[in-house]
Formats: structure tokens, C-alpha cells, sequence
């Protein structure tokens, strides 16, 4: 069994996606080639903001945002502790100091009562200016933005939604990548909606931040005049490289239909499946609150504290269940912070996750029998560990 199988995926969309690759081949047009501009529009109208902006990752794109907000050195940028890498990697490489803030144990997400404790601590320590929230739709499910949004109006801060997971979630209709005043999402393979390869994209409403993110997305372009084909060799300032090719837009966009048209209700679905097989048996399953629609990056559940992870994981190999944890380390003990400020962080939900968490297989195109096998294999795993 595939963690999560893209191969599956690529044989039921060939057709589309073959004649697309092609079809970027056959045109030449490989840097900025028309399917991108077809890319960015439906992209914006789906999320339902002004403009989206591609770029060449998930992590270029929370840089390049921060960037357009002149976040750096003497700032603080609260990130949630249980997150991948790029979260805070991105506020400290800008300059900034990333504040680690706890997260809800059900929800995985940004905790927003701890978020307004930490904002308040900055504020009171008078070393760094708080200016921003970086919240996370981790494994797919929107952090909790009216609460968070209701912080950042209080002490005047930005918000950026790192939705690298989250493309396809909602809250109460609202799409993901709309929650932000700026808004990121990663097109990496295993992302909800992935290329193949890297990509990235950025969403906002702002038209001044719009302009500022394509000139830095082309090396600090001049973009008054965007009709002018010499304006990319006028740079108004640094900025740096950082593009979609047009191969990967165009394998997007078959992709993306069938994210819309149906893989987003069968992950559902498939999510679905294990919490009503694992319910029960002394597991902590994935919890979504009344208004929240995931788009399920991950199936993650919390084991017992007194089960051998390692163990599991090992029963689970043994049947040809692969399984990943999701997240091992808390981004303030992680070593890249060791030394800054940013390894004080009160953060023992998180700690606690990352002893417990298990990610299990999931993907669009499981089967019923694939669920039932792991749910399976799981109990039994569990019962002898
Ligand atoms: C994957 C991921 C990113 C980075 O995206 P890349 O495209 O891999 O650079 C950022 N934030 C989160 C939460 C992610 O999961």
C-alpha cells in the first residue's frame, strides 16, 4: 500500500495530463507560458479573492509575503509549535523571531486563547515589535480564524494562513486561502492539490501587496506597466526568482478539476471511514468542529501515551502499511533555533503530539477493503504493543 498513492491518481487523469505536458513541449513557451495566467484566475475565483500569484513553492511564498509586509529583523511573528519546517524557517530567515504558541490537542491548530497570551508577553518584554500571526491549516483543517482573526484586529498584527496543507478546506463556506490578509499554499506532490514537482501560490485582496509580490517573484521587476515586455529588465528593487514553470501550471489545471469535481468529497469520505473504524478502542481521532470542512492532508491520530510508537509503526510495516509521524519535533526544540529566542516557547500540547502523533495512508482513491485492512492491522498492532 502507498502512503499516499499518486501513481493511482496519474493513471485514472493521463489522458488530460499527458496532452497537457505535451502540449507545454510542443508550445515552447516553458517560463510564463499562458496556462499560468488560466492557472492564477480560476485559482483566485475557486478561493474567491482578488489575485492569486504563483511562485516556485510553498516556502518561497511565505517568504516573498512576508517580504511584501517588510517584516525583519526586530519583529516577532507568532507561528504555531507543531507545524513542518517551513513556517518558521521563513519569519527567522526574513530576520524576524519566530514566538512558538501552543495548539489545540483536537484540531492540531493554532491555539488562539495561547496566541493572545503570547502577543500580550511580547508586548510587556518590549525586545521585539509584534507584528504578525503565521496560523497553519495543518493536516488539511483551517485553524480556528474567527478567534485568531479577532487577535490579530486586537493588537493590530497581519495575518498570513499558511495553507501549504489546507487548499480545498473551508469554514462555513468560506474557502481556505482567503483567511489571510495574505493568504500561501504549496503544490508539492503530496499536498492536497500537488504538481510534479514544486509549486507554489499566493492570495490576497491587497492590490498594492499583489504588485509587490510579482516584482519580487522576477528579481524586484518594475510592474507599473504590465503590458511593457522590457519592464522585467527594469528592477526597482531585490527581489529574487521565483516562478511556476508553465508545465507544471498545466498539469494543475486537469489536476484541479478533479479536485473540485470529486477528490476533495471521496478523501472526505475516506477520512471518514477510519474515524468511524477507530472510534472506541483509546484513540485521540481528528476532530472537525460544526462549520469546518477538511480537505484532509493527513489522517492523524494520537496514540495512547503508554503504547510503543516505534513498535506499531514496525506491526504495520510488516503488513505493507506504511505510516509517517507527522510531526517528531516541536519547532522550538528544533536545533536551527538553538541559542535564539525562539526555543522559549511554553508549549506542552505540542510536546506531547509529538510523542503520540501517528499519520496514517490516505489518499483520494483508497478503497473501502484498504481502510478496513489498516483500521485492522492497527487494532491488532495496538493490542500487542
Ligand atoms: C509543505 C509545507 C510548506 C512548504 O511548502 P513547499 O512547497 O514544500 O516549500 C509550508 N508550510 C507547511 C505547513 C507545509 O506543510
Amino acid at each position: 500500500m502507498q502512503f499516499r498513492d499518486l501513481l493511482k491518481q496519474y493513471e485514472v487523469l493521463k489522458p488530460q495530463i499527458d496532452a497537457a505536458m505535451v502540449s507545454v513541449a510542443t508550445s515552447a513557451h516553458f517560463i510564463s507560458g499562458p496556462e499560468i495566467e488560466e492557472l492564477e484566475k480560476k485559482l483566485a475565483e475557486y478561493v474567491g479573492v482578488r489575485h492569486c500569484i504563483t511562485c516556485a513553492n510553498g516556502t518561497d511564498a511565505i517568504s516573498i509575503a512576508l517580504r511584501s509586509w517588510k517584516i525583519g529583523k526586530g519583529d516577532a511573528v507568532f507561528v504555531p509549535d507543531f507545524t513542518f519546517f517551513s513556517s518558521g524557517e521563513c519569519p527567522a530567515d526574513e530576520g524576524a523571531t519566530p514566538i512558538y504558541v501552543d495548539v489545540d490537542q483536537h484540531t492540531y491548530n493554532l491555539d488562539p486563547i495561547k496566541l493572545e497570551k503570547a502577543i500580550k508577553t511580547v508586548i510587556a518584554d518590549g525586545k521585539y515589535k509584534a507584528k504578525a500571526v503565521i496560523a497553519v491549516d495543518l493536516f488539511g483543517l483551517p485553524a480556528d480564524y474567527p478567534a485568531i482573526k479577532a487577535v490579530c484586529e486586537k493588537y493590530d498584527l497581519l495575518l498570513m494562513e499558511d495553507a501549504a496543507q489546507g487548499f480545498g478546506g473551508k469554514i462555513n463556506g468560506k474557502k481556505a486561502c482567503s483567511f489571510g490578509d495574505i493568504s500561501i499554499t504549496s503544490f508539492f506532490p503530496a499536498k492536497p492539490l500537488g504538481c510534479y514537482g514544486d509549486g507554489g501560490a499566493i492570495f490576497t485582496d491587497n492590490d498594492e501587496w499583489e504588485d509587490l509580490i510579482r516584482s519580487i517573484c522576477v528579481h524586484g521587476k518594475d510592474t507599473s506597466n504590465r503590458n511593457d515586455p522590457n519592464a522585467k529588465y527594469n528592477n526597482i528593487r531585490l527581489g529574487r526568482n521565483s516562478r511556476l514553470d508553465t508545465l507544471q501550471a498545466a498539469i494543475l489545471l486537469p489536476k484541479f478539476k478533479a479536485f473540485k469535481d470529486y477528490e476533495l468529497e471521496e478523501i472526505n469520505r475516506v477520512a471518514g471511514w477510519y474515524t468511524e473504524g477507530l472510534k472506541g478502542i483509546g484513540l485521540v481521532l481528528p476532530e472537525i468542529k460544526d462549520g469546518f470542512y477538511s480537505s484532509w492532508a493527513q489522517y492523524t491520530i494520537q496514540l495512547p501515551e503508554t503504547a510503543d510508537r516505534t513498535e506499531i509503526q514496525s506491526k504495520l510495516r510488516a503488513a505493507g502499511i506504511p505510516s509517517m509521524i507527522y510531526y517528531a519535533k516541536p519547532m522550538h526544540l528544533q536545533e536551527a533555533f538553538a541559542g535564539t529566542d525562539s526555543e522559549i516557547a511554553d508549549c506542552p500540547v505540542t510536546e506531547r503530539l509529538c510523542a503520540t502523533v501517528l499519520s496514517l495512508p490516505l489518499d483520494p482513491y483508497k478503497s473501502r477493503e484498504e481502510i478496513d485492512f489498516v483500521v485492522t492491522e492497527l487494532k491488532k498492532a495496538l493490542l500487542r504493543s
